[in-house]
């Protein structure tokens, strides 16, 4: 059965029957049809969220497909509602882009889902668009200012770096020129779409803390320079007022439901390589409030999304994550291992093998940030019992938890081995995390705290304009900020040839862009598509609705 077809069999409860469960009133949240609701922020109690356990679910180096960690994350809360926890899993909302791309949806697979995924995949409880809407009105503002006789700022048009987005992967509108068309329209100039995700207004709505600082961090965004070099943000534009104002009901987070009838929050959803990659801290504090466990999951791999996590969101919203599950396929391991992508479904212990340097670089990576991680081997079909052995075996060796998950195939009643596992670490746990870094280091030494403990590398290369890109961080006086490195997540360096555990490799910074307004640096390492492209079979042609409005081909 394809996912759309096993979620369309589930019967599903009214989302105020959801709410009970978190323990909200029904009157309490602002339903968005019979399956979906609102939030609001009020009812965030952070001394509750002091005592819920916070479990953060990664992942190894992935293989293009994604090795599981949403459906893991899904698994997972069903198995911890299982043994009578109260959990809740906390997820980011899926792009269109994607949906009608490779990847599909982001609502998980097999028979660990949140539903209803049409709904949730498609539109949704529309934040997207109230993000994209924002963000446009601030770029219309711009251009209207450069027009303008009497209210101009002076602002250079070749120094603008703030842009246009649409939700949709579209490479033709990756550079254009807008202003054309004579005086009555606009001064030509150079600008570009990027995917709503990759706005900077998601990364700032998923850090917010709450509207003032929503606000406050909008006012924050910079947008270029005027001809005497003065910086200019959005505050300037007198933007921000405006922009929170069509923001008021996607800053709060939307709860659904999985498929064994557990609350799911989802909220937020940032690309994972310019962005911290992960849900809403209002959402992950919401879903703390109403839970014992709150399970989430950072984006790519733990080199990646998963120190981000830590490094940006926990420091800056004070949480402290009590375990890390780390999404293991014996496929990904076998491809980390030398084997072709189209042979990863036949047994090859000894690609396994030569594969288990890269599980163990990120085991001793959640190690450095001081917590405890379990290996979950997410089961697929054609997984072997000498491959899951081989695994089980390697974590016996290195003195790790091991735990075989089949929430795809089982729901929660394949999940109850790890979530036993996660229960018996967050139960010894007693320390807090130590982060990697000190916000207040100098960028350079951010930058080669992670490239050299976290990815492994020998040291790290500037070129000539991320060296100027560092002194305009210092005149604008943002060197306080952390690091959101954008780096492939094919590998643990900065090549995507590099598989498994790769030595002796050097990281080359680019350049470094600036997201005042979020809060961080982005040291770029490689090439970063925030706009990108349908492939010549985009998914959308499988994508269908009958006459009665079922949808089909959705995955
Ligand atoms: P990630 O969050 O790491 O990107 P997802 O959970 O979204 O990964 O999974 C990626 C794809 O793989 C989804 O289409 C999902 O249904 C599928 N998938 C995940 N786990 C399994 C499994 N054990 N067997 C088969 N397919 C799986
Ligand atoms: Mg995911």
């Amino acid at each position: 059965m394809t996912d759309i077809e096993i979620a369309r069999k589930v019967t599903l409860r009214p989302i105020e029957r959801i709410a009970e469960k978190l323990g909200l009133p029904t009157d309490a949240i602002e339903p968005y049809g019979r399956y979906k609701a609102k939030i609001p922020l009020k009812y965030i109690d952070t001394s509750k969220v002091k005592r819920s356990n916070l479990i953060l679910v990664s992942a190894i180096s992935p293989t293009p497909a994604g090795e599981g960690k949403t459906t893991m994350s899904i698994g997972l809360t069903e198995g911890l509602n299982r043994l009578g926890k109260k959990a809740t899993v906390v997820l980011r909302e899926p792009s269109l882009g994607p949906v009608f791309g490779i990847k599909g949806g982001a609502t998980g697979g097999g028979y660990s889902q949140v539903l209803p995924m049409e709904d949730i995949n498609l539109h949704f409880t529309g934040d997207f668009a109230a993000i994209e809407k924002a963000h446009n009105l601030l770029s219309a503002l711009i251009d209207n200012n450069i027009q303008s006789k009497t209210t101009s700022l002076n602002l250079d048009p070749r120094t603008i770096s703030w842009k246009r987005v649409i939700d949709m992967n579209d490479r033709s509108l990756r550079q254009v020129i807008v202003g054309l068309g004579g005086t009555g329209s606009g001064i030509p100039r150079e600008t570009g779409f990027d995917i709503t995700a990759a706005s900077e207004i998601m990364a700032i709505l998923c850090l917010a803390e709450n509207l003032p600082d929503l606000k406050k961090r909008l006012g924050n965004i910079f947008v270029g320079y005027t001809f005497d070099k003065t910086p200019v943000y959005a505050r300037d534009l007198k933007a921000e007022g405006a922009m929170t104002a069509l923001l008021k009901d996607a800053i709060q987070p939307n709860l659904v439901q999985t498929i064994e009838g557990n609350p799911a929050i989802i909220h937020g959803g940032p690309f994972a390589n310019i962005a911290q990659g992960t849900n809403s801290v209002i959402a992950t504090r919401m879903g703390m409030t109403f839970s014992e466990y709150t399970v989430t999951e950072a984006g790519f791999g733990f080199d990646l999304g998963a120190e981000k996590f830590f490094d940006i969101k926990c420091q800056s919203a004070g949480l402290s994550p009590k375990a890390v599950v780390l999404t293991t396929t014996i496929r990904a391991l076998k491809y980390h291992g030398g084997a072709i992508l189209d042979a990863l479904t036949t047994e090859n212990l000894e690609a396994l093998e030569k594969g288990i340097p890269n599980l163990e670089k990120h085991l001793e990576n959640i190690k450095q940030f001081n917590v405890k991680p379990v290996i979950a081997i997410n089961r697929f079909v054609s997984d072997t019992d000498a491959e899951i052995d081989l695994i089980r075996e390697t974590a016996k060796r290195l003195d790790v938890r091991v735990a075989l998950a089949e929430g795809w195939a089982k729901g929660g009643a394949g999940t109850l081995e790890l979530a036993k596992e996660v229960v018996e670490i967050v139960e010894a746990a007693t320390e807090d995390f130590t982060p990697m870094y000190d916000w207040e280091l100098p960028v350079k030494d951010k930058i080669k705290t992670i490239a050299t403990k976290i990815y492994g590398a020998e040291h790290v290369d500037y070129t000539s304009q991320a060296l100027r890109d560092l002194k305009t961080i210092q005149n604008l006086g943002l060197e306080g900020l952390p690091v959101c490195i954008a780096k492939t997540q094919k590998s643990l360096s900065d090549n995507p040839k590099l598989l498994g555990r790769p030595k002796n490799f050097i990281i080359t910074v680019r350049n470094i862009e600036i997201a005042a307004g979020a809060g961080f640096l982005i040291p770029i390492t490689g090439n970063i598509m925030r706009m990108p492209g349908l492939p010549a079979k985009p998914a959308s042609e499988n994508i269908d609705i009958d006459d009665q409005g079922n949808i089909t081909g959705l995955f």
